[in-house]
């Protein structure tokens, strides 16, 4: 049997809540796909457990104490789960679960452990979904967002693309929200000041805890590591596919512009 691609594929606060059931069968569907079509299998890293938890517990106070959002991520996370279950018998596909603190990759036993279990469900043909385990992370050992931990778990899997799904088509040459003429940049070589000026350092989106700038950097730790990024909507329900494909869609980092390989 042909040796598998691996891809790791993350999906932000704002689609996981906003798409629910339905775009999250779409992206099971797909999972499913690239992995008999296209011989990628996929690595899953998951947000949204603590906005899940805020739409459930009507806790909508802006600002939230470290334990707060512990708790919050607590509740939500086997909420989120629960979708995503469904959306995985929807495909004919088992899931399993996977929290992590940064402090799992960097204590060497604990990763090697981390490694076996994610190439043990790999060849079982389990998606592994991973989220951070907000409810053990304290600042010093937290990811800081999961584009963080999504890249340093593609570098540590060896994978070939990192997919960073969010609710904006891509980079753009300056704000879409306040420039009508705005562009989207279709492929960067690489991540330079250049982009990370395109991108506001301080802002995070509103429902999760990322935002482009940490997209970028996640995009360049990844490229340093000769794997390619691609920043896209998560909500078009065939995106995956697309890239699998060759199309170009979103913003690519890194690579040959629009290659399947
Ligand atoms: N781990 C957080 C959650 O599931 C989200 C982190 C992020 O937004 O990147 O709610």
């Amino acid at each position: 049997m042909a040796k598998l691609r691996r891809w790791v594929v993350k999906a932000g606060s704002k689609m996981v809540c906003d798409g629910g059931p339905l775009l999250m069968r779409a992206w099971m569907q797909q999972v499913a796909l690239l992995r008999k079509k296209h011989g990628i299998e996929v690595i899953w890293v998951t947000s949204g457990a603590i906005a899940w938890a805020v739409s459930r517990t009507n806790f909508k106070k802006p600002k939230r104490s470290l334990p707060q959002k512990q708790a919050l991520s607590a509740i939500g996370q086997p909420l989120v789960m629960d979708q995503y279950n469904l959306a995985l018998q929807a495909s004919s596909l088992l899931g399993s679960q996977v929290l992590l603190t940064a402090g799992d990759m960097k204590n060497a036993t604990r990763r090697k452990n981390l490694q076996n279990t994610l190439n043990e469900l790999l060849l079982w043909k389990v998606i592994p979904i991973l989220n951070e385990n907000d409810a053990v992370a304290t600042e010093e050992i937290r990811f800081g967002d999961n584009d963080s931990l999504a890249s340093k778990v593609a570098i540590m899997m060896k994978a070939e693309r990192l997919v960073l799904m969010t609710d904006v088509d891509g980079l753009y040459d300056s704000d879409p929200n306040k420039n009508p003429k705005a562009h989207l940049i279709s492929y960067c070589p690489r991540i330079s000041k250049a982009e990370y000026a395109l991108a506001d350092r301080k802002a995070v989106s509103k429902v999760g805890t990322g935002g482009m700038y940490s997209k970028l950097l996640a995009a360049d730790n990844a490229h340093q590591h000769g794997i390619v990024t691609h920043l896209v909507r998560g909500d078009l329900p065939s995106n995956l596919i697309q890239i699998a494909k060759g199309e170009v869609i979103g913003t690519q980092v890194g690579g040959r512009y629009g290659s399947k390989k």
